[in-house]
């Protein structure tokens, strides 16, 4: 049903709300808000809530640098925990406007409203999104800084039930389901102290705002436990990293249009020319997707992460994966990206490149049926198999070859997208590590 602003001023009386979090997000990812007291509910109520953006990463605009937050009712929620006299907090996702009422070109969420409008102008409805964001969970020392020591050395799918980690993980599951979350799976992930937290699948734009909300419900409880949460990619050398599977329907009034029964893994053309599409332009897709150095330091063989280009239905080793499903259900699971990706760029980037799929109708290469691990490497040539980018460095250079990706984030993102990773970059080049030292030392 939908949220009105009547709805919203009575939740906040029931629920004895005393500030409103107005949340957006910045070119990196990273959630930014602007909390006020309830006092001014009919300025938020009526988008005239206005902030400095010169400071944010990503939206930078010298000539007018004041923007505008126009709250979308449908996200309103009451958060799980309260300010310090007991009152509590209410939260809304908000596009960010320029004075003049405009969408600003700079709001990683306009923009991927942007592309859904493309993807409705061709006949579609909705991108149905459903992430799996893993995640670890460290011990926090007594200083409240994180250490690397885990709460557990449980492994995958673990039933452990009475340390530290597996009850954070309930009581994350729950904080989730107080918000309206609708969590379908909760495990112990491969890695010590890994959890993933699974929520149902949803359009494009509310599924973006769930994953940094849950992200935000996952950091919190954590504390709480005396834990620290953190979704970098690759947190300890030689064990598993933190993905984000991404997986993709597209429908049609209420229908799966990736669903046909006689097709081959139950996939219709359509899905087969959208899955083209992600392929073709997977590289510059991955600069989106692994926006951070780490993010390449999990992109190896041996950890269940995606090295090449390529596509299956059982293997869990290729880029995309066909899980075993019918009718709303069918879905292409992109399996490279990790929960440090901006999701509405990472989702505007997928969406653009599956559509121009669509456009141009071309099937993708055959699956393959074995490991691509384990194949020669004359062999993945034979088949026009590549790899991924290895580092961020070479992941941008891809996304600066590929129009498409850049117009999928529009100028302005592109802009702030390249100097902020350019900047990543450099400093990562003049940083020198323990690495370093052990190995040249002796030099
Ligand atoms: N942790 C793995 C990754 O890096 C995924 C493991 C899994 O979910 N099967 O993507
Ligand atoms: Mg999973
Ligand atoms: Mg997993
Ligand atoms: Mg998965």
């Amino acid at each position: 049903k939908t949220i009105t602003a009547e709805d919203i001023k009575k939740s906040v009386k029931d629920n004895d709300v005393r500030f409103l979090r107005l949340a957006f997000t910045d070119i990196n990812g990273t959630s930014k808000a602007v909390e006020v007291p309830t006092s001014q509910l009919d300025k938020v109520l009526t988008n005239d809530i206005r902030f400095d953006g010169s400071s944010i990463d990503g939206f930078v605009r010298l000539e007018e640098s004041d923007m505008v937050l126009y709250p979308d009712f449908s996200t309103w929620a009451v958060l799980p925990w309260g300010d310090e006299k007991g009152g509590k907090i209410g939260r809304l996702v908000c596009s960010v406007h320029k004075t003049d009422g405009e969408p600003f070109e700079g709001d990683p969420r306009n923009n991927l409203k942007r592309i859904l409008k493309e993807m409705n102008d061709m006949g579609f409805t909705d991108f149905d999104i459903g992430f799996e964001a893993e995640f670890h969970l460290f011990k926090l020392g007594e200083d409240g800084n994180w250490t690397t020591e885990v709460p557990d050395h449980a492994s995958y799918f673990d039933m452990t039930s009475d340390d530290e980690g597996a009850r954070c993980r309930r009581d994350i599951v729950e904080t989730l389901e107080s918000i309206g979350f609708e969590v379908e799976a909760a495990h112990h992930e491969v890695g010590d102290g890994q959890q993933e937290i699974d929520f149902r699948f949803d359009d494009a734009l509310t599924t973006a705002d769930r994953v940094q909300t849950f992200k935000m419900v996952v950091r919190e409880v954590a504390r709480k436990h005396g834990l620290y949460a953190t979704f970098m990619a690759k947190p300890v050398e030689g064990q598993a990293g933190n993905g984000m599977h991404t997986n993709m329907s597209l429908f049609k009034d209420g229908k799966n249009v990736f669903y046909d029964k006689d097709g081959e893994f139950h996939l219709s053309d359509t899905a087969l020319y959208f899955l083209n599409g992600i392929l073709e332009h997977a590289r510059a897709i991955t600069a989106i997707g692994n926006p951070t150095v780490n993010s390449y330091k999990r992109l190896i063989p041996g950890f269940e992460a995606p090295v090449y280009i390529s596509w299956a239905s059982k293997n869990r080793s290729p880029l995309v994966r066909i899980p075993d499903a019918e009718e709303i259900n069918t879905r292409l699971e992109m399996r490279s990206a990790d929960p440090t990706a901006n999701p509405y760029l990472l989702l505007a980037a997928c969406l653009s490149a599956g559509l121009n799929g669509i456009k141009e109708a071309k099937k993708p290469m055959a699956p393959i049926t074995s490991n691509v691990f384990e194949m020669s490497e004359e062999e993945r040539a034979k088949r026009g198999i590549k790899p991924l980018p290895s580092t961020l460095h070479n992941a941008v250079k891809a996304f600066k070859a590929d129009p498409l990706i850049q117009k999928a984030l529009g100028e302005h993102l592109t802009q702030s997208f390249i100097d902020s990773k350019n900047l990543e970059w450099a400093k990562y080049n003049q940083s020198v590590s323990d690495w370093e030292r052990d190995r040249y030392m002796g030099y």
